[in-house]
């Protein structure tokens, strides 16, 4: 266990790609052998170091660069609870030394052909750019700015390379109208119903189609999951393309697990191709928690931060990450997860300011069940000015069980108040819980109605599964999109084909 920092090393350090001479070696050997035991350096050869108040964010399992995952905890990593969440210490190390805005900088995936390689001589080389005299004098200088300046010189180049240049600041979109009919209703200032349906196991797409058609008069857009849990099913690629060809418009989720940079740009210059106008990107649940055998879970390529970075350059600014230019760049609506009650409210507003930073114009938020807990987060939000700059639609979840309500209960990033708990285990002892269920999600959502216009702007339902439950909760809540037109045809298919009396 590193001398200096909380956590121990999820795996050994990185080896260099290429075949190395003597005095190279020599040097990363001595690199590490400081750096490893002060901070768990982990030799990724992209030092960041100087942004994460000298912890190596590297121990983390999905190698994240930019901040903790959505079930990030004060106790532990979701993923190997015997660690502790290192992007957890990280936050609350930088908080007690003052450092927190420098969190805010959105930092770059790796170059993989430096992993393994010292940082050192990208220190002297920037060294020598800046003037060995002028380091040493900036340096020593008795004015704490100057100080500051220096040392952010040096450093700043080892870390944002010229092909990433990221920065603290808000990078607003850079078009005026609305890509997608979702952000247009958003714009328009209505209190918009996204929900989800999760992807077929099999090719089959009947079921699919059938809950497209019913859905998509009550809801703004449809989201469809990439593979949630790390467990295969339809890609959401193709699922959203399905969608639009009836009709409904799709948010097509793309989890940065499983996805290189390179895969990541190609998919979006296709779906926006197809006509798919908003994107969701998220980091995406480990592998941890797919069915056996489980596939290489320790390195994600990039993260949900650099995902919109990336994305909205490539929309904004017509290039790839490789800085190649796009001659016809691709349109779309980004948006992020957020996540209310992972860690710390403070910690959570600050990684969401940073999504917004990055280029998310809009939040799904976590499973809310707490809506004082909520109410807590966007004061959080609130103070970091970010209300007016991101449209937030909160996770709401028809519990469908008392056993559900167990199981969402113990899953890190949701909160479960107790008496949620206890109204599902009567209705369970009176064989009603399914409509407990629908009853609280209809009151989660009348409270949550209150704080549109304070930060709110709609509903996102998950009804992991309970597809059916959609048309009565947005009716029974009076969410139906304005130009609601009530179809009874696929309606009445839809009531058959799920057993359904109306
Ligand atoms: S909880 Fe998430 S962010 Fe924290 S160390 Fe584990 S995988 Fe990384």
């Amino acid at each position: 266990m590193p001398g200096l920092t909380p956590g121990r090393r999820w795996q050994p350090a990185y080896s260099p790609f290429k075949k190395e001479n003597f005095g190279d070696r020599a040097l990363q050997v001595l690199e590490y052998s400081v750096k490893g035991p002060l901070f768990g350096c982990r030799m990724c050869g992209n030092c960041l170091l100087q942004e994460t108040a000298f912890i190596c964010p590297m121990e983390c399992p999905k190698g994240l660069r930019n901040g903790p995952c959505g079930g990030s905890t004060s106790e532990y990593c979701y993923v190997d609870k015997t660690r502790p969440c290192i992007w957890y210490k990280i936050y609350e190390r930088s908080f007690q030394l003052g450092r927190e805005e420098l969190l805010l900088e959105v930092l770059p995936p790796l170059d993989w052909e430096k992993v393994g390689q010292d940082s050192w001589r990208d220190v002297f080389r920037s060294v020598g750019k800046m003037g060995v005299r002028k380091a040493v004098r900036g340096l020593l200088s008795r004015s704490a700015e100057r100080r500051k300046e220096t040392w952010d010189g040096i450093f700043r180049p080892v870390r944002q390379p010229d092909w990433w240049q990221g920065d603290r600041l808000r990078h607003p979109p850079a078009y005026t109208e609305p890509v997608s009919d979702l952000e247009r209703r958003l714009a328009a200032g209505e209190f918009v119903v996204t929900s989800e349906i999760s992807p077929p196991l099999s090719s089959r797409t009947d079921k699919l189609i059938r809950d497209i058609e019913a859905t998509r008069h009550y809801v703004s857009a449809l989201n469809f999951t990439d593979n949630a849990a790390a467990t295969p099913r339809m890609t959401s690629w193709a699922c959203s393309q399905i969608a639009v060809d009836h009709d409904a418009e799709p948010v097509l989720q793309i989890s940065a697990r499983n996805r290189s940079r390179s895969n990541l740009q190609s998919e979006v210059i296709g779906a926006t191709a197809l006509g798919i106008r908003n994107i969701l990107c998220v980091t995406g649940d480990s592998a941890k928690l797919s069915p056996a055998p489980r596939e290489k879970m320790d390195i994600n390529d990039l993260d949900a931060v650099q995902m919109l970075w990336i994305l909205r350059r490539m929309r904004d600014e017509g290039r790839y990450l490789d800085g190649r230019e796009i001659k016809y760049p691709p349109r779309f609506f980004l948006g992020a997860a957020a996540s209310p009650f992972s860690s710390n409210p403070v910690f959570q507003a600050l990684r969401e300011q940073k999504k917004v930073n990055a280029g998310a114009q809009f939040f799904q938020t976590n499973l809310v069940f707490d809506i004082n807990g909520m109410e807590t987060w966007l004061d959080q939000l609130a103070k970091r000015n970010v209300l007016d700059k991101v449209y937030i639609l909160i996770g709401i979840t028809p519990l469908k069980s008392l056993k559900m309500a167990v199981i969402l209960s113990e899953v890190p990033g949701v909160h479960m108040p107790m008496n949620v708990i206890q109204r599902m285990e009567a209705a369970h002892v009176a064989g009603k819980a399914s409509e407990e269920g629908v009853q609280i999600a209809l009151e989660l959502i009348s409270q949550i109605k209150r704080y549109h216009g304070q930060g709110i702007h709609g509903i996102h339902l998950m009804p992991v599964g309970w597809d059916e439950v959609v048309p009565r909760i947005v009716m029974e809540a009076g969410l139906m999109p304005k130009e609601f037109v009530f179809d009874q045809s696929s309606q009445q298919e839809w009531n058959n084909a799920h057993h359904i009396e109306k």
